[in-house]
């Protein structure tokens, strides 16, 4: 299982579990967060 980007440069956890899926971390991009597994996205405030 790949790992990959999970945090952030000072190791801080950056990415939040999807809560459709429950088991796969959501994507960070740089206004909203995506899981590439069921597609839920959302907005970061
Ligand atoms: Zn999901």
């Amino acid at each position: 299982m790949a790992r990959y980007e999970l945090y952030d440069e000072d190791g801080t956890p950056t990415n939040d579990w999807c809560p459709e899926c429950e088991e796969t971390f959501l994507a960070n991009h740089e206004d909203r967060r995506h899981c590439g597994r069921c597609g839920y996205s959302e907005t970061v405030e």
